[in-house]
């Protein structure tokens, strides 16, 4: 089976008339008949579908897509953690963020992009102050797996809870940041 960013690559290669979907087919039996796993792309370098200058192309391409497309899902985790914190802190309404979020997604699709605070900065929701709280709080939220690192966002959790870290197992304990919170209602 082809991994998600081999996917990617093929569409690239299709979509750019390097290679038709019959020529992907024979590539892709190629693989499954190979004893030793090749990438998609290198096949069709070997059954002489694309020349290595095409190659190079489409896998400058798909790296860009595929980092393009986990940096998008980052900015909206982050925005939305951000958002969040606004109304537990009492700096804005639920109507607010909703708002403003849509201001954000507006902005995007005309090519612009805004961070989140920037927007309710820009609609004299919050004040420069108040990103910055907002922004110090949320970096609070973050905590590790002592064991093997990994991360995560104490807004997923009850504070103080001890939780499995999913990644190897071991016992968590999830900050209690979200407990301190005043929340000033306005
Ligand atoms: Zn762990």
């Amino acid at each position: 089976m082809p991994t998600h960013p081999e996917k990617l690559f093929c569409r690239i290669a299709v979509d750019r008339g390097y290679i038709t979907a019959a020529e992907l087919d024979r590539c892709l039996e190629f693989q499954r008949q190979s004893r030793i796993r090749k990438h998609v792309g290198s096949i069709m370098k070997i059954l002489g579908f694309v020349t290595p200058v095409q190659f190079q192309e489409i896998m400058a391409l798909q790296k860009r897509l595929t980092f393009e497309e986990s940096t998008g899902a980052e900015k909206r985790k982050h925005d939305r953690t951000f958002g969040f914190l606004c109304i537990k802190r009492g700096f804005m309404t639920e109507e607010q963020v909703i708002e403003c979020v849509r201001e954000q997604a507006h902005c995007e699709r005309v090519g612009l992009y805004f961070k989140l605070g920037e927007i309710c900065v820009n609609k004299g929701y919050l004040t420069g102050a108040n990103v910055d709280d907002v922004l110090e709080l949320q970096k609070r939220l973050v905590f590790e797996c002592p064991e093997c690192r990994a991360r995560y966002n104490a807004v997923n959790y009850e504070p103080r809870a001890i939780v499995a870290c999913t990644e190897c197992g071991a016992d968590i304990e999830v900050p209690g940041v979200l407990d301190t919170i005043s929340s000033r209602k306005p």
